[in-house]
């Protein structure tokens, strides 16, 4: 039986959710012999492949994120949003009490563990910051939600056994974690 073919990507968030995946420990080998991952943060890939399963990670906060929820959308058959940051906007939804521009200038001079005595907003190369930071399901559709921030690591397992066995799962409220 062909293996399913996996993506993941990480957009606005920490590395929790990612981190979560990795703490199935020895759980991973039986998995990687279903599943290929073909892009991921722990994988050299340059563009998103056509894959049977999508995961991301993050919310999206800014145009390159908007943008690579998309791609990844266009790319898989299952898009699973993976955390609370992917599936509420989780943290990152904190910057949407102000605008943009406003955001930017705490981030860049205003925290008191910045020195930036000129004030410089950096723009080159930056991606420009969406109006708001937004879950991913605002931009294009989602067909799995797996809260938690991060989820347990069982959960993601349980996650993609179900996906294996071709069911499109619903994560119980008694398997959501939030440390
Ligand atoms: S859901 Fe939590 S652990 Fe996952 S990326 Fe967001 S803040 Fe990090």
């Amino acid at each position: 039986m062909a293996k399913v073919k996996l993506a993941t990507v990480w957009l606005e968030a920490c590395a929790g959710c990612h981190m979560s995946f990795l703490d199935i420990d020895d759980k991973i080998v039986g998995l990687l012999d279903k599943v290929d991952i073909l892009y991921s943060p722990v994988v050299d890939g340059k563009e998103i492949p056509k894959v049977d399963v999508g995961v991301i990670s993050g919310g999206l906060g800014n145009e390159e994120e908007l943008h690579l929820a998309k791609k990844m959308r266009e790319q898989c058959d299952i898009l699973v949003a993976w955390g609370d940051c992917a599936v509420f906007g989780g943290i990152n939804t904190m910057r949407n009490f102000m605008t943009p521009e406003e955001a930017l200038k705490v981030g860049y001079v205003d925290t008191p563990s910045t020195v930036n005595p000129e004030g410089v907003i950096p723009r080159e190369d930056v991606p420009a910051l969406l109006p708001k930071a937004i879950p991913v399901d605002y931009a294009v559709k989602v067909d799995v939600y797996v809260p938690g921030c991060p989820p347990d690591a069982e959960t993601i397992l349980w996650v993609f056994q179900e996906l294996l066995e071709g069911r499109i799962p619903k994560v119980p409220s008694d398997m959501m974690r939030y440390d």
